[in-house]
């Protein structure tokens, strides 16, 4: 069933990700997985309602050494290998907390959080604090204690809260959701404290990940992008990241090489220098007609009267924000200082002034040749491992490229 493919551990030197495991052939759909640390092996939920652990056997083939249904369909997971605990949320609102046993043969129930009404959509476990936070399709952050299960406080998202993260140092929670906004709480033993709302994406938050030396939190959304937001800073500034064609679907940071790894429904794993200087985006200039050949746009019905012409359409310029016209903005360049790994449109002032230094591309691309609905790393081994829509679960050496 699940096979082994290809081992080409040998061309490590090249510097891109090596595939060392292919696992196919799985009979339902993996909606999600997590690596094993310093092990061969991964946990996987499925549609079918199962959750799986898969071991590499002597034979080179994955099987599972634990197949349990659970009563609904598992919707997210969250692995805790340092207390060997397994957090998986339900379809039915609920979180199961199992103990996993020394050598990945079992698993054993041992709590039950009646944490929410509808789907949940992420859950995140933390050791320091003893307690489970997740998000749901009822619309509500909560977090529960793994104590006594008692539930501690909840916050309530106007929409279907999509992703969490914590960072421990701070108490600092970021609840990502459907209409791409980001929630910023406080979270104490006696509940939750509002700090912020962060808006900047376009579309559902779908991944969220923490960079806790510097204090940024990346986000990936449906609208293709990433947002880096120092919240450290403090002063609200963000660092766009194109270079996803389609839904960003998963994002890890990587905290010893400062690296971020997204992956997306374009099927690539792109590697991003977080180390690298990155400048914020310009705000986009508000005109009724373009700056440079003064052609009104095609709201501006009086400057059009006036001129006895057609209105054009507005463009902007990526590098400097001007408002022109699609005449005055014909070149096209990739200004990864300011997040671009693909070309983007510039105007013609912008074009003679560009510098080698603004084109330095900040990102490695990588086709994983499926299209990607999670991630998962072991920062140990600095494996990834994909999954794909296709029923599909890739494993990845990284030690070329994370270094
Ligand atoms: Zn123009
Ligand atoms: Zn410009």
């Amino acid at each position: 069933m699940a096979t082994i493919i290809k081992d080409s551990r040998d061309n490590s030197r090249e510097r891109k990700p090596i595939l060392i495991d292919r696992i196919d052939g799985i009979d339902s759909d993996v909606l999600a997985a997590s690596l094993l640390p310093n092990e061969d092996g991964f946990i996987s939920i499925n549609d079918d309602r199962s959750i799986r652990i898969w071991l590499k056997r002597d034979t080179g083939k994955y099987w599972p050494s634990v197949c349990h249904y659970s009563d609904r369909i598992p919707s997210c997971l969250f692995h805790q290998p340092d207390s060997r605990r397994l957090f998986v949320g339900l379809d039915s609102g609920n979180i199961l907390e199992f103990a996993v046993g020394e050598d990945y043969n079992k698993i054993t129930l041992i709590k039950q959080y009646l944490a929410h009404t509808g789907r949940v959509t992420s859950v995140y476990n933390t050791v320091e604090h003893d307690w489970v936070l997740s998000t749901s399709k009822d619309k509500y952050f909560a977090f529960h204690s793994t104590d006594n299960s008692r539930r501690i406080g909840s916050y309530s998202i106007n929409c279907t809260s999509t992703c969490v993260i914590y960072d421990t140092a701070s108490q600092h929670c970021f609840i990502g959701d459907e209409n791409g906004k980001i929630t910023f709480l406080k979270l104490t033993d006696n509940g939750c404290e509002f700090k912020a709302t962060l808006n900047g994406h376009e579309s559902s938050i779908s991944c969220l990940s923490w960079d806790a030396g510097r204090k940024f939190l990346f986000s990936g959304s449906y609208d293709k992008t990433i947002i880096c937001w120092d919240i450290g800073g403090q002063k609200g500034t963000t660092y766009d990241l194109e270079g996803h064609r389609d839904r960003v679907q998963a994002l890890v940071f990587v905290t010893l090489t400062r690296q971020l790894i997204s992956g997306s429904e374009d099927g690539f794993i792109v590697i991003w220098d977080m180390d690298a200087k990155r400048k914020e985006n310009p705000q986009w200039k508000e005109s009724d007609f373009c700056e440079y050949c003064k052609i009104p746009f095609i709201w501006n019905i009086r400057g059009m009267w006036k001129q006895r012409t057609m209105g054009k359409r507005q463009h902007h310029c990526r590098r400097c924000g001007a408002a022109i016209c699609d005449n005055c903005s014909q070149s096209r360049a990739s200004i990864p200082i300011l997040g671009h790994e693909f070309e983007v449109r510039i105007c013609s002032q912008c074009e003679p002034k560009i510098t080698n230094d603004e084109k330095i591309p900040l990102a490695q691309f990588h086709d994983s040749k499926h299209s990607i609905l999670d991630i998962s790393y072991d920062e140990k081994r600095k494996y990834l491992l994909t999954v794909g829509f296709d029923r599909i679960i890739k494993v990845w050496d990284m030690n070329s490229i994370l270094a």
